[in-house]
This record gives C-alpha cells, structure tokens and sequence, in this order.
C-alpha cells in the first residue's frame, strides 16, 4: 500500500509541499514496484512554505528532516529572488504569484522546476 499527503505517519509538516515532494517519489517508487525493481527510500522530508508576515511582506521556510530552516536564497542559490527566513517584500509577491502557480500549473499536474530534495546548495550553515 503506497499513502501520500496528510494521512500519512511520516514525521512531516502535514503540509501542501511536503505531499507535492513525497508525490514525487511516491510515483517513481510506485513504477518500480510495477516494474519488480527495488524501491527508493529517499524522501527526505523537504517541505517548504511562504509565511505572510504583514504589511505586504513573508517570510519563506525550506527544511527537511535533517536540517532546521537555514538562511539563504531561493530557489536560485546566491540569487533569490526570494529569502529564506527574512521576510522581504519579494517574499511576499512570490507568495501571491504561487497562487497562480497552484492553480494553473501544480493543480494540472504539470512540473515545476523544483527538486523533490532539499538542496543546501548557497545556505548558510552553523
Ligand atoms: C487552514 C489550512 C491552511 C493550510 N495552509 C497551508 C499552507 O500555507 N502551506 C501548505 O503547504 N499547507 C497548508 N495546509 C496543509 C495542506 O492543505 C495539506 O497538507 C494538504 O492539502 C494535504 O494534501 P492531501 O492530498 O494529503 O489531503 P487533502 O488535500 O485533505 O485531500 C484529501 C481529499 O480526500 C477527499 N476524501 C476524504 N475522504 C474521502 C472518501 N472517503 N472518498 C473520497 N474522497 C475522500 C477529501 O474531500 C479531500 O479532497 C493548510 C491546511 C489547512 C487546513
């Protein structure tokens, strides 16, 4: 049996992004099932999310199992446009640009240039 999203024991964020990462992997996993290939086993927890923070500005978050929400830029390393943890007005358009995202692109089904990993590629680390 193959279980994804919110109704999962996974110990994620019960979150939108975490199901669209897990889908991911669920998915190629579920062919190799079909196929008598051995699965993957490497969901890592990713999970990322825009938090409205107030007076047209957010915050964004990217973490995983293994690592607590870092500084940093996203979703191009070094160069943004959006920032992690800091709340930016770049943030907050993001978040709102997302909306059509959803609607017109992830509700579709179509892909999005996002890696169902964590990268840590440009973050800043303790
Ligand atoms: C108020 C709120 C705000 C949130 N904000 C965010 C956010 O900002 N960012 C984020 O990433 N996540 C957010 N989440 C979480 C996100 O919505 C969920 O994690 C995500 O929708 C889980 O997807 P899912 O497909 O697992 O479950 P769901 O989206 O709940 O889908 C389950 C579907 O199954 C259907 N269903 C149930 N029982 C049956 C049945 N017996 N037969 C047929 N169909 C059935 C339901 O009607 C539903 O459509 C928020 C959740 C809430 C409640």
């Amino acid at each position: 049996m193959f279980v994804l999203g919110d109704t999962t024991t996974l110990p994620t964020s019960k979150a939108g992004s975490v199901a669209h990462f897990a889908g991911e992997i669920l998915v190629e996993n579920f062919m190799r099932e079909i196929n008598g290939e051995p699965l993957r086993e490497d969901f890592d927890g990713h999970a990322n999310c825009f938090i409205e923070t107030g007076f047209d500005k957010a915050a964004l978050i990217d973490f995983n199992y293994d690592y607590e929400p870092l500084p940093g830029k996203f979703p191009l390393p070094g160069l943004g446009p959006f920032s992690l943890l800091g709340e930016s007005k770049a943030n907050h358009w993001g978040k709102m640009m997302f909306k059509w995202v959803y609607w017109n692109k992830l509700v579709s089904g179509e892909e999005l240039p996002l890696e169902a990993q964590m990268s840590l590629a440009g973050k800043v680390q303790d």
